[in-house]
């Protein structure tokens, strides 16, 4: 088994699927415009969902529920 130096390519980033070459590609580098639109759209809500910006209004209440018992 001859293993050959072949620059392989990563392939899409969204659907691992093959990526044509960067030149006959205006999506590159993913396969198509739809996958790149999804790894946009992917890439902004994650970094909109940041884990411990959460509002705790609610705790302001605290002393007020004291008293109602548990
Ligand atoms: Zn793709």
């Amino acid at each position: 088994m001859t293993k050959e130096r072949k620059a392989k390519a990563p392939g899409c980033p969204s659907c691992k699927g093959p990526v044509r070459p960067r030149v006959e590609n205006p999506d590159f580098p993913f396969c198509s415009q739809r996958c790149k639109a999804v790894d946009l759209s992917r890439w902004f809500t994650g970094s909109y969902a940041v884990p411990g910006e959460r509002v705790e209004g609610v705790l302001d209440r605290d002393d007020d529920q004291e008293g109602k018992g548990k």
